[in-house]
């Protein structure tokens, strides 16, 4: 049988284009190694933050609105709530780049957002008790909060498989071919031919398309995994960290360690205050052989930072797992053709802050599957060549 298009991996980003190709009336093929939902990749953990004044860099905030938009259209669709408003906190040091560049981002896109000092902060929302010494300022915008992640996954192939979809879980793909005008895909239970495929493999986009790897195309290594690890714990004074009082936040800390970034939510869903460490103990990793346990080496470092800036939630460890970033080198993703098959295309290297744009993903990469492109929003800043070094130079 012949599909328009065959989607490798359906985690966050596969499931979203498995459903967006569906939606427009083409025949369809989504291929997990795993389940549909499963703690093996990167967007499981019940939530994840979605912020509109987007640090990282402006550009991304036209797409992060339309993520909003999708993001409310599936949840109609499924008749299930996905995303949450809590508002969110963007936290560092006066000059750091995450104060700087969500004010930029606010500035350059008009959003509504304030100003806090940790004093105020602490007034408003009182799980924040950042110690005046660490000189720490905030901007609040009222639009932050997080998506399901997992349901949202279960919601897209739901809606995906409602619309004609076949999604088959507990199937490998090990090599795929691209033909001029068609690609074959062989997983351990057969093979399927389509006209495009589309490759959303997380953290494993690199096995997928080795070009990803050192290498191949003088780009550096654009798709390298990372081990990271969430904590959830019982908040001593729980009614500073519920829903309604705790806005999610991403979070500069005042030490100069290459992995001061730290992220968290409300209690939800979990008997527990959630939070993580951006590039957690830096350990990069195959996926295949990373080490899924979660120790005190683990916890202590997480601990930590729970004791400095949010004492009153120090209470018992309630979980912890292990998730995987899948990191590009200056942290942006890869939305992009394959460099060497048009019928190909590729979304990957997430960098640890790709779920909140799943919904729109689904909608570019649709787009390259079956236009060879996508026109509304200005994706170079995602594209494969960026990291193109000069002829001639070393890889790393
Ligand atoms: C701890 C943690 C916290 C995060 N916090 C946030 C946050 O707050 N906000 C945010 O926006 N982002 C966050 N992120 C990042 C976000 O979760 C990821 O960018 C996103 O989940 C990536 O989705 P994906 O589809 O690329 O990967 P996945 O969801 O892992 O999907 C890839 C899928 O491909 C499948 N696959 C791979 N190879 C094959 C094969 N050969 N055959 C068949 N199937 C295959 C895998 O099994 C997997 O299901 C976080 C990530 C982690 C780990």
């Amino acid at each position: 049988m012949k599909y328009d298009a065959i989607v490798l991996g359906v985690g966050g980003m596969g499931s979203a284009t498995v459903y967006e190709l569906a939606k427009r009336g083409k025949k369809v093929l989504g291929l997990e190694r795993f389940n549909i939902a499963h703690d093996s990749g990167s967007s499981h953990g019940i939530n994840r933050i979605i912020r509109l004044a987007y640090a990282e860099d402006p550009r991304y905030v036209p797409l992060v609105r339309r993520a909003y938009e999708r993001w409310r259209e599936i949840e109609n669709l499924i008749s299930e709530r996905l995303l949450f408003i809590t508002g969110g906190i963007d936290a560092g040091p006066e000059q750091g780049e995450i104060i700087q560049g969500s004010l930029r981002a606010c500035r350059e896109h008009s959003l509504p957002h304030e100003r806090l000092d940790s004093a105020d902060l602490r007034r408003r929302f009182p799980g924040y008790a950042f110690p005046k010494e660490k000189e720490l300022v905030a901007v609040y915008q009222p639009d932050g909060g997080f998506v399901l992640s997992e349901r949202a996954i279960i919601g897209y192939v739901m809606a995906a498989q409602a619309l004609g979809a076949e999604i088959h879980a507990r199937e490998c793909v090990g090599q795929w071919e691209a033909k001029k005008d068609q690609v074959v895909v062989h997983t351990d239970r057969g093979s399927y031919t389509a006209d495009s495929l589309v490759i959303t493999a997380g953290p494993w986009a690199a096995q997928a398309v080795p070009e990803l790897k050192a290498g191949r195309l003088k780009a550096g290594r654009l798709a390298v995994p990372e081990r990271q690890v969430l904590i959830w714990t019982q908040p001593l004074r729980p009614e500073y960290f519920m829903m309604g009082r705790f806005p999610v936040f991403n979070m500069e800390a005042a030490d100069d360690t290459a992995t001061n970034r730290y992220y968290g939510f409300p209690v939800y869903g979990f008997p527990g205050f959630k939070m993580g460490r951006y590039h957690h103990l830096s350990e990069e990793v195959d996926p295949d052989r990373m080490d899924r346990d979660c120790h005190r080496k683990d916890e202590e470092t997480l601990r930590e930072a729970i004791r400095v800036y949010f004492p009153d939630a120090d209470g018992p460890t309630m979980a912890m797992k292990t998730c995987l970033f899948t990191n590009s080198p200056d942290e942006h993703f890869i939305l992009d053709l394959h460099p060497g098959f048009p019928n190909v295309s590729i979304a990957a290297g997430f960098s640890g802050h790709g779920f909140k744009f799943a919904s729109v993903v689904g909608e570019i990469m649709a787009d390259f599957a079956l236009e060879g492109g996508h026109k509304r929003f200005d994706l170079d800043l995602f594209r494969v060549a960026r990291a193109r070094k000069p002829a001639g130079s070393q890889n790393q």
